[in-house]
């Protein structure tokens, strides 16, 4: 039975870039009947899957399609953070052979899209400037003490600053703490995925204004309509498909009651005038990300723009509420004003939510959940490493490409454990989700 997937919807996009970037990077390549492979989702997922089938499977054609351009989902949409540590629950995990394996896994992301950025010019803000782990109140403290046992265990290099510390860095005495690692590398997001979209091999077609409408498998094989810019809809089969498409995978019929769609908010500002910037006393392009995952996460860019991100929210619509944006909006703007009280008259230009599958167990999702339906997701909102690993290695686990990364990222992942049904999964995460933002209150 085919199934008719519910779109992305056409929210307000990242803030990253002025929305008239956001075109379809290709809207004309001709689309033929069948191909070898369909890649549904031009996130990083999907493009990383798409590069992978150049280097591997270059007899093999492929189609990659989007509904949407290339960076108005939630890899055009985060705060830019490649981060090479286990991150969030994974620190958690007892296991020290586990952290080591996803180590390797984000720090081989890290280090090829660092290849592709080079080998195709990409102008994306490339900085391996390292993030910042910082703490406000005892609460985080507390985390931060507990992230630096962590990186002994795994015998990872740090340092510990104090409030003047993070003074000099951030320019804001806010924090009272911060664990500094060198490893990981900030972005700009958009760009980066536009250019790796610009650059893609000789045998996948990118179709970025292309959604599928229907879905289903037939003959051994599977069928998509596809609905492309202007109406005009095709039919295109395929023997293999890799749905990258994290949160909306559940619409194609997979992992319906596993996958909790979450929406979480960024905003940015203008780049600091010169005056703005005499007034500024840190440094510029930091990143910091929270000890307490319900915090905040704040970056200062190389040209100057703060963005803040931060709140939670069950997202099974895909969207962001018009009146939670105008609330996020404001307690944005009231986030970097106790931060950079100097830098109040700065305004904030721009306010998206951006929606990323969670699991209920935490647990990542990589593997073959059909017969020739190949899917990552439940990146449980650290995607952009291990999104870009898991498209790649999609790809070898379905040619049979063995390697020690594939087999790393096997052990490291696991099964979305079932959600509730409604009501009870709406009133529980809700519920959830305000518990953990009130806990989190004097992180934020
Ligand atoms: C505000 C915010 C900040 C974040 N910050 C970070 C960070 O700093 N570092 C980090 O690692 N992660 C971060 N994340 C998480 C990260 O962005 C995601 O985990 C990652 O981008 C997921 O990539 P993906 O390619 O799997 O999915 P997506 O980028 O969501 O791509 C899925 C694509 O599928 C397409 N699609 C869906 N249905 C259809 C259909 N029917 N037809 C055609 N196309 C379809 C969508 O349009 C979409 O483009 C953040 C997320 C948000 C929202």
């Amino acid at each position: 039975m085919a199934c008719k997937p519910t779109l992305p919807p056409l929210d307000r996009p990242t803030g990253w870039r002025p929305m008239d970037e956001l075109v379809p990077v290709d809207e004309s390549t001709p689309v033929d009947a069948s191909y070898d492979w369909l890649i549904v989702g031009g996130g990083i997922t999907g493009l990383s899957a798409a590069m992978r089938l150049g280097e591997v499977a270059p007899q093999d054609r492929a189609l990659l399609v989007d509904a949407r351009p290339v960076g108005w989902g939630a890899s055009g949409r985060n705060s830019g953070f490649l981060l090479d540590l286990p991150h969030k629950f994974d620190l958690d995990h007892p296991d020290t052979a586990r952290l080591d394996r996803i180590m390797k896994l984000n720090r081989g992301a890290i280090d090829r899209l660092h290849e592709q950025v080079d080998r195709f010019a990409i102008e994306c803000d490339w900085s391996p400037v390292g993030k910042l782990q910082g703490a406000v109140k005892k609460r985080g403290t507390g985390m931060m003490a507990r992230f630096c046992e962590a990186l002994d265990k795994i015998g990872q290099t740090y340092e510990v600053l104090d409030r003047q510390g993070c003074t000099e860095i951030m320019g804001t005495g806010y924090y009272a703490g911060a664990v500094f690692t060198p490893g990981s590398v900030l972005v700009d997001p958009l760009l980066l995925v536009r250019g790796l979209a610009r650059n893609l091999p000789g045998n996948v077609t990118l179709r970025d204004d292309a959604a599928v409408v229907e879905f289903a498998a037939r003959d051994g094989g599977f069928t998509a309509k596809l609905r492309l810019s202007g109406g005009d809809t095709r039919v295109v089969s395929a023997r293999r498909v890799i749905l990258a498409t994290d949160p909306y995978t559940r619409e194609f019929g997979y992992m319906k009651n596993r996958i909790l769609p979450t929406i979480t908010y960024a905003s940015i500002t203008r780049p600091m005038t010169r005056e703005e910037r005499s007034r500024y006393k840190g440094r510029m392009n930091w990143g910091l990300t929270p000890a307490d995952a319900g915090g905040t996460t704040l970056r200062m860019t190389a040209d100057g723009r703060l963005l803040i991100r931060n709140h939670y929210g069950h997202a099974p619509r895909y969207r962001a509420d018009g009146a939670v944006l105008a609330r996020v909006a404001e307690a944005h703007k009231q986030g970097l004003d106790k931060r950079f009280p100097r830098l109040s008259d700065m305004p904030i230009t721009s306010t998206w939510g951006g929606v990323v599958s969670l699991s209920r167990n935490h647990a990542t999702y990589f593997g073959e959940m059909a017969p020739g339906v190949f899917s990552a997701n439940c990146y449980n909102g650290v995607g952009m490493t291990r999104g870009a690993s898991s498209g790649r290695l999609l790809v070898d686990l379905a040619v049979g490409h063995r390697s020690q990364a594939l087999d790393d990222i096997i052990a490291v992942s696991g099964k979305p454990s079932t959600l509730p049904p409604d009501p009870f999964l709406s009133v529980g995460v809700s519920g959830r989700m305000k518990l953990v933002e009130w806990e989190s209150r004097s992180e934020m």
